[in-house]
């Protein structure tokens, strides 16, 4: 059976193909993002997969649906950039690729994390230029810190297990409380307490209305001054002009985001040859208490493998007549 697969990188098709090695579904890997443009290429095929920077917007639902596309298998856990009213709409099936490496972006939150506490770009910089002095370069243990987890789903949960081991109190804020989280000690309390409490607050809820945002100037300002905010989450979860405002006016220590509100034509590219203009990412790229990694944090061999077996798992459910890891509105 055919798929297309848009937004195929080059470091995913080996994993694919293993996953594949049956040969089951024939792929067509098409690098480019999923857009009005591009929807044609889709046209007669049933079963097509996305990655988080494809277009899954009404427009091109509707017309993937008319081209007789029926499932989407999206290679992302989050699914935010789908219009899921309008995939019900047109009888559209999605699935993803959910918790197929709860660790590797746990991992990558606690990288920012002790990066931040321990200075490292600053001190990266002045290295470079051969300076070796350690003014200005003291760090904070994390060990006794208050680390607050807002969302303790997959990711959230094992970010927590990270942080015990670090010796750390931990607070947390879910609409849904995790037994696990609790049975490791965690403390559900409300948003005002944990932003007022926690020397480092991690970001790993889902983007929905509801946090669109839930980091904004009144969220910032109830933060400690010296406070680490980590966001490998999805960038919009943060309002990136207050933490800009936040940082500049000494609101809060550090910032560590792995994703930013408008990645969307900056991440995943090459930009050595057309400059990057945005103004907001050049401030953020320019301070010495920020530091950015490109939604990398997913970006393992195990999480690469554990998506596309996923991505096959979810093709099989759909042709069998029984899918699996479906999303929907509810
Ligand atoms: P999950 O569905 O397991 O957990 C998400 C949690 O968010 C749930 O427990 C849910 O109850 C909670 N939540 C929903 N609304 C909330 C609210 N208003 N306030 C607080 N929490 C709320 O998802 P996951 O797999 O753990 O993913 C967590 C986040 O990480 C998602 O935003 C996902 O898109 C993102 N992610 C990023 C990367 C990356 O490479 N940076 C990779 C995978 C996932």
């Amino acid at each position: 059976m055919d798929v297309v697969i848009f937004s195929a990188s080059e470091y995913e098709k080996p994993y694919l193909d293993a996953a594949n090695a049956s040969g089951q579904f024939t792929f067509s890997y098409i690098e480019a993002h999923l857009t009005p443009n591009n929807v044609s290429l889709a046209k007669n095929k049933k079963m097509i997969s996305c990655f988080v920077l494809d277009d899954l917007s009404e427009p091109v639902l509707k017309q993937l649906a008319q081209g007789g596309t029926e499932l989407i298998a999206l290679r992302s856990a989050g699914y935010d950039h789908v219009d899921l009213v309008a995939a019900k709409k047109y009888n559209l099936t999605i699935v993803n690729a959910a918790a197929y490496s709860p660790s590797a972006v746990a991992e990558m939150a606690s990288l920012l994390m002790l990066a931040s506490a321990r200075q490292l770009i600053k001190s990266q910089r002045r290295f470079r230029d051969n300076n070796y002095r350690l003014d200005d370069l003291v760090g904070v243990g994390i060990e006794g810190k208050t680390v607050g987890i807002i969302g303790t789903g997959n990711i959230g949960t094992a970010f927590a297990h990270i942080m015990k081991g670090y010796g750390c109190k931990l607070l947390a804020y879910d609409p849904v409380k995790s037994d696990q989280c609790i049975a490791l000690g965690v403390n559900y309390c409300d948003l005002e307490t944990l932003y007022q409490e926690s020397d480092i607050i991690s970001l790993h809820c889902l983007l929905n209305p509801e946090t669109h945002h839930l980091i904004n100037a009144e969220a910032l300002t109830l933060m400690k001054s010296n406070a680490i905010l980590i966001n490998t989450s999805r960038g919009a979860v943060v309002d990136t002009d207050a933490v800009i405002h936040a940082l500049e006016s000494e609101q809060i220590g550090h910032y560590g985001m792995d994703v930013y509100e408008f990645e969307k034509g900056l991440y995943f590219e090459d930009h050595r040859k057309a400059p990057i203009v945005d103004p907001r990412f050049l401030k953020l790229k320019a301070m010495s208490n920020v530091i950015i990694t490109g939604h990398q944090a997913f970006f393992t061999e195990k999480a690469l493998a554990q998506i596309a077996t996923t991505t096959i798992e979810n093709l099989q459910g759909f042709i069998n007549g029984n899918p699996v890891n479906q999303v929907s509105i509810s």
